[in-house]
């Protein structure tokens, strides 16, 4: 199996935002997508390990919003490489809550969809979740940023930052390494903190 095939596949970049017992939390996730129109129906994959994804399994309900290109990469840092078991990730971010109280920015978001949970189907390292649209919203007219379009943006920033311009980068989903730590002296047990995978998929690229 190529595993760089993966990379042909097309992804956007999405933050899904949950409240529950007044704990607000919010991530970032790659795979969202519209499965049918009629009923309104979207599926998400959501890493198990997240807080996130263990707030929306009692939640039940939370916001997809989509970004865009306009976005700030210190936004989708913030929401991505952090942990909500470690930080408030809303503490100094001005946001609003939907009708279930689950939070939202609008800053570099073109949509917003209010979802409730129709069935999650538990896979290796994600679940799988089927969703019901309740409420949607456009924002902008901005584009949405495609994983893809993340990638470079990161890249450049990276490049600039550094001195080195090899990166590590997961083959299955796109996560660029970023820690202080080489990678190649990390723990032979580190996975990719996006999808779970360990450090064989991971491709060096420069
Ligand atoms: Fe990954």
């Amino acid at each position: 199996m190529d595993n760089k095939a993966f990379f042909k596949l097309s992804y956007g970049l999405f933050l899904a935002g949950v409240e529950y017992q007044q704990k607000y939390n919010a991530c970032i996730i790659n795979t969202a997508s519209q499965a049918t129109s009629s009923p309104p129906v979207m599926l998400a994959t959501m890493l198990k390990s997240n807080l996130t994804t263990e707030l929306f399994l009692s939640k039940k309900s939370m916001n997809i919003s989509v970004i865009s290109q306009n976005c700030s990469l210190d936004v989708i840092n913030h929401f991505g490489l952090n942990s909500g078991r470690d930080i408030d990730k809303f503490e100094n971010t001005s946001f609003a809550v939907d009708k279930y109280k689950n939070p939202f920015i609008e800053e570099g978001m073109n949509a917003r969809f209010v979802c409730t949970l129709n069935t999650a189907k538990e896979l290796s390292t994600h679940y799988l979740f089927i969703l019901d649209v309740e409420n949607s919203f456009v924002l902008s007219d901005e584009k949405p940023m495609t994983y893809a379009d993340y990638r470079v943006m990161k890249n450049n920033s990276d490049r600039l930052i550094k001195s080195s311009n090899r990166s590590w980068v997961c083959s299955i989903c796109h996560y660029v390494y970023d820690g202080a730590t080489p990678f190649e002296e990390l723990d032979e047990n580190y996975k990719c903190p996006v999808c779970g995978k360990g450090k064989e998929y991971f491709i060096c690229e420069t």
